[in-house]
């Protein structure tokens, strides 16, 4: 069932209950009102009755010394008078009866010699009549009863004709108000159509860089067409990535693989090759080989990190694994002095405790440790520092190396990128990258400054 659908359905079934309660109760105040009427003028037509017995004498039974009104003078053709003795006889009646009379039963007789005065409906010659039986009081004895009875016929027929206009105004407005709540439904949920069209056609035909027709109000609709566009954005964006992502790491695999093969093939038809050349192919190989491993374990890392893998966090020394990277790059880092410092003059263990993955921070402070030196000419220098600001670990790697021009500065951390003039050196823009992703992982942050010519300086601060 469509929404419009259910909307109309429920708008009209709650108008129908309000209506339903409403004729209710004024169908109820209206018929108890008439009835309230008919009793009150019945009340009253028995008083003049009553107030019109004579009495002569002593007062007694009827008919002898009591003089009755003559009830015609009280009746209508549809007003019924009746008096009657303390026997139930019938001793005058008016002609509107005919020739039948108000009946007298027992109950009604009893309370009437008792004094009180009764109300009851009853049928006659199938009309529904409405009948006050009182007690003729003079002085303080009863001497008879006066009937007066009113046919209910015109009231009956008022209350029907209620009904009737009731019922009919009812279904008059569930039909007008259904329609228009129909149509209403259909305009609020016309932008709702026109944005699943919309989105329908974005996702048959794969565009991407499409968006949604704007709403021009920010009610729940613009909401939605903002939130859906950000979406689309976000999914253009990552899916653009993903593309660059595959086709860079097919083109890089495509070089070493391009080296290896050609020299496989040199080697395969020079079988008298020259052992100094048969060596450098070799050592080219084995260079590519080694390049290409290092390719596919960054390209591993960096799928595992968009398919959502989280690193295990543990308690880990931050000073004793930079210490340990510290070590290991020592040996590679030749002609350029490299040294590691604790600020403040050393720093207690404890201090430099944080929640991490050791062999994780390590290939971080080994990522950066690489790059200083390989992008430091002989003779330049390599400081590492550890220290503490706050709540913060800080790792810092200064190089007084090439530097990075301000425009590449934004891109290093992308996957792939390598400036113009770091590509005379070896490496496969993976390492920042992953670095960045290690750091985020570790609610930490990384930032770099660097002057070209002059050396650059990164910062990875982890929370303690
Ligand atoms: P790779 O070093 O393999 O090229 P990275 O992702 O580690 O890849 O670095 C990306 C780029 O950032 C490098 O190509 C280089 O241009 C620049 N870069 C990183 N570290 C330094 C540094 N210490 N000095 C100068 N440039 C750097």
């Amino acid at each position: 069932m469509s929404i419009r659908l259910r909307l109309t359905l429920w708008y009209s079934v709650i108008l129908a209950i309000t209506l339903f309660f409403f004729s209710a109760l004024l169908y109820t105040v209206f018929d108890r009102t008439l009835r309230l009427d008919v009793d009150a003028s019945l009340e009253e037509r028995a008083d003049d009755i009553t107030r019109a017995v004579r009495v002569r004498g002593d007062i007694s039974f009827f008919p002898r010394r009591v003089t009755l009104p003559r009830t015609e003078a009280f009746a209508a053709p549809t007003l019924y008078v009746q008096l009657v003795d303390l026997n139930g006889q019938v001793a005058e009646r008016s002609e509107s009866l005919a020739d039948a009379s108000l009946p007298v039963d027992a109950t009604i007789l009893e309370s009437a010699r008792a004094g009180e005065a009764t109300h009851t409906t009853m049928e006659i010659r199938g009309r529904h009549v409405r009948l006050y039986t009182a007690p003729v009081v003079m002085g303080e004895t009863v001497v008879g009863i006066v009937q007066v009875g009113r046919s209910l016929e015109v009231t009956e027929a008022t209350l029907g004709r209620l009904r009737s206009i009731m019922l009919g105004s009812s279904l008059v407005i569930l039909i007008i108000t259904g329609g228009a709540g129909w149509l209403l439904a259909h305009t609020a949920l016309r932008p709702i159509d026109r944005i699943t069209h919309e989105a329908h056609e974005i996702g048959q035909a794969q565009h991407l860089s499409r968006r949604l027709k704007l709403h021009p109000h920010p009610d729940e609709i613009g909401r939605l067409v903002h939130t859906f566009n950000d979406m689309l954005e976000r999914i253009e964006l990552s899916f653009a990535a993903q593309r660059r992502f595959v086709s860079d790491a097919s083109h890089e695999l495509r070089t070493p693989l391009t080296t290896i093969r050609g020299n496989i093939e040199m080697l395969r038809r020079n079988g008298h090759l020259d052992p100094l050349d048969r060596e450098e192919s070799l050592g080219d190989i084995a260079s590519e080989t080694d390049r290409m491993a290092r390719l596919l374990n960054g390209l591993l890392a960096l799928a595992r990190a968009d398919a959502g893998r989280h690193i295990e966090l543990s308690s880990v020394n931050v000073t004793q694994v930079a210490s340990e990277a510290f070590r290991q790059m020592q040996i590679v880092a030749a002609d350029k002095v490299i040294e590691l410092r604790f600020l403040d003059g050393g720093l207690p263990h404890a201090a430099t405790q944080s929640r991490g993955n050791a062999d994780s921070l390590k290939e971080l402070f080994l990522i950066l440790l690489d790059n200083a030196i390989k992008y430091t000419p002989p003779g330049g220098s390599v400081d590492v520092r550890v220290g503490r600001k706050g709540r913060w670990i800080t790792v810092g790697v200064t190089d007084t190396g090439m530097g990075i021009a301000a425009e590449d500065l934004p891109r290093i951390f992308d996957r792939f990128y390598r400036s113009a003039s770091a590509r005379t050196q070896d490496g496969t823009g993976l390492g920042l990258a992953i670095a960045r992703w290690i750091v985020d992982e570790h609610s930490g942050r990384i930032s770099v400054e660097s002057t070209p010519g002059k050396g650059t300086s990164f910062a990875v601060c982890l929370p303690v």
